[in-house]
């Protein structure tokens, strides 16, 4: 069910805000009392949808809507997505899940906070933590978007942010990683000086020094998804061994994740560095036979 629509971020790299020039919260009340009847006419149905792009860009609309639900007592359980916002603080996280939240897709991004910067996020990786703790206290379960190959992250930035996922792989959290896609629209596509962006064709682009193309994004892609399906690197898969009730035992597997983490992190930083050598040194061959 649809509860809002447009954006009232601006991050350079969506087309949401363009595609929708104005934010808008859908009064609560109408969608409380359509949740209801969804209900009452299909009563089996228990877990909404609630379409949007970012729940969280009226907040007293939201904090309206959570009240109106919990009064309403219907016994449904809603999930939706939203932004990292400072506003979303344990009192509202709170209100939100006894209103019957389930699940949050928080669009986190990156874990470097020059990244963040460069995406005009308009949090840091200090407020992202926060807020995930907090989620993780009131019981809402949650998973978060990646985006690699931003034009500026370093090999040392997109580390950060597989040093980010380690950390809370513990927590059964999952996300879902993108490459960086040049929306038409976007702060991006009307910029390719300002971000060094060359060679637009779709995904086909690259970054003037070449350190950022097609390959070294898909590998960045590749390692993400490695990191969080790895059965070696995460430490909850002993949830489902004869030692799952022992804390000792997820102590030391804990532990032990961590290193051969640092260990397949070499690997890592080896390929990267390969795979970004030989994309500079191609396209120097290039230009150079061009001239
Ligand atoms: S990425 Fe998400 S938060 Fe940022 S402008 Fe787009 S919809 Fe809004």
């Amino acid at each position: 069910m649809l509860i809002s629509r447009g954006c009232i971020n601006r991050c350079s790299f969506c087309n949401e805000y363009t595609d929708w020039i104005r934010y808008q919260f859908r009064d609560p009340t109408i969608v409380v009392e359509e949740l209801a009847y969804q209900k009452s006419i299909h009563p089996t149905i228990t877990a909404f949808w609630l379409s949007c792009s970012n729940l969280a860009g009226n907040i007293p609309k939201l904090k309206q809507f959570c009240e109106l639900l919990t009064q309403k007592n219907l016994h449904i359980s809603w999930d939706s997505q939203l932004s990292i916002s400072t506003a979303l603080n344990p009192d509202l996280l709170k209100l939100m899940k006894s209103s019957g939240c389930n699940f949050l897709h928080y669009g986190l991004e990156s874990a470097s906070n020059k990244v963040l910067k460069l995406m005009n996020k308009g949090y840091n990786r200090k407020t992202a933590d926060r807020i995930i703790q907090d989620t993780i206290r009131c019981g809402i379960k949650f998973n978060f978007n990646i985006v690699v190959g931003f034009p500026g992250e370093s090999n040392y930035n997109f580390i950060e942010t597989l040093f980010f996922i380690k950390k809370i792989l513990k927590y059964g959290i999952s996300n879902s990683t993108a490459i960086c896609y040049i929306s038409p629209g976007s702060v991006l596509f009307h910029h390719f000086e300002k971000f060094k962006i060359i060679d637009y064709e779709q995904e086909f682009w690259r970054t003037k020094d070449s350190w950022n193309t097609l390959h070294v994004r898909k590998a960045r892609q590749y390692f993400t998804k490695k990191l969080y399906q790895s059965k070696l690197l995460n430490p909850t898969l002993i949830k489902q061994s004869k030692f799952r009730n022992s804390k000792v035992a997820f102590k030391f597997f804990d532990l032990l994740s961590y290193l051969l983490f640092s260990l397949w992190l070499v690997w890592v930083i080896c390929s990267l560095l390969i795979i970004s050598v030989y994309n500079k040194a191609k396209f120097s061959l290039k230009n150079s036979t061009s001239d």
